[in-house]
């Protein structure tokens, strides 16, 4: 791992600093260990069920199951497939407002790395988190295809718990993720986490899931995908109120009536 890499992170339960070692890394405060794999630290650990009701943990266990068996197929799926160009150049549109570039850019939920690999040419250094081991060993292979992967640093961990230092990042994306956490509460805590590690002035851009005519006529408001992976969808005035609790609505638009995106800076 590079210095940069190791500056960053933090202890995801208390914020230590960490320090390198073996394969692993340690919490200089709790003195918590996490593994390091494939250069991918993980803090995807057994004390994260603590800070989780009981039904939230065996939700997410089961969608980080989900999300490395099919991880493979991912960006086969054709919905995403279609939609992804125009996804894209909306995202990055409405991330950048009026900055060209950005320094520390991270992606919460990167999955393997469908819009990181987009995100890369517009940051010096690239953040990549996601739940799912086998999805970011995918994206390390798209990140390498890239050329991409020297300013890039993946971390396995839960987007409730980033174990980033405080107001690190010039700017932050979340693509499709919000939807899939199992309670209101979490939904908040994501939010809350990628507030705290943006710096002032910092912009953000965040998806979810649209309750429209069209996801009305092909689901319900929440439920579950196949393999076990929960999802909730929002009307405009939920998403709105779920983000601007957080950091100021800027724009709020709809991706072809399948998800929102709320975008704008973080207060100075
Ligand atoms: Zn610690």
């Amino acid at each position: 791992m590079q210095q940069w890499q190791i500056e960053i992170l933090r202890c995801p339960f208390d914020r230590g600093r960490l320090t390198l070692g073996e394969g692993h890394m340690q919490c200089m405060e709790c003195r918590r260990t996490f593994p390091v794999v494939d250069d991918i630290p993980s803090f995807v650990v057994p004390d994260l069920t603590t800070a989780h009701e009981r039904e939230e943990w065996l939700r997410k266990q089961s969608e980080m199951q989900a999300r490395d068996a099919q991880a493979s197929q991912y960006d086969h799926l054709l919905g995403l497939l279609l939609m992804s160009p125009v996804e894209t150049r909306m995202t990055l549109r409405a991330l950048c407002g009026k900055s060209e570039c950005f320094t520390t850019l991270a992606e919460v939920g990167c999955g393997t790395g469908r819009m990181l690999q987009h995100l890369a040419p517009l940051t010096e250094l690239v953040i990549g988190v996601d739940l799912s081991l086998q999805s970011l060993r995918l994206c390390r292979q798209r990140m390498r295809s890239a050329g991409a992967l020297e300013k890039t640093l993946l971390i396995h961990a839960d987007a409730c718990f980033l174990p980033l230092a405080d107001e690190v990042l010039d700017a932050v994306v979340s693509c499709q993720l919000v939807e899939h956490l199992p309670s209101d509460r979490l939904r908040r805590q994501v939010l809350a986490e990628m507030t705290r590690v943006l710096k002032a002035g910092g912009r953000y851009a965040v998806s979810g899931y649209h309750w429209s005519w069209l996801t009305r006529w092909s689901g319900a408001k929440q439920g579950m995908h196949q393999g076990g992976i929960y999802y909730y969808r929002f009307t405009r005035d939920e998403f709105h109120e779920l983000v601007s609790t957080h950091l100021p609505v800027e724009s709020l638009r709809s991706v072809l009536g399948y998800v929102w995106l709320a975008s704008g800076s973080k207060g100075v």
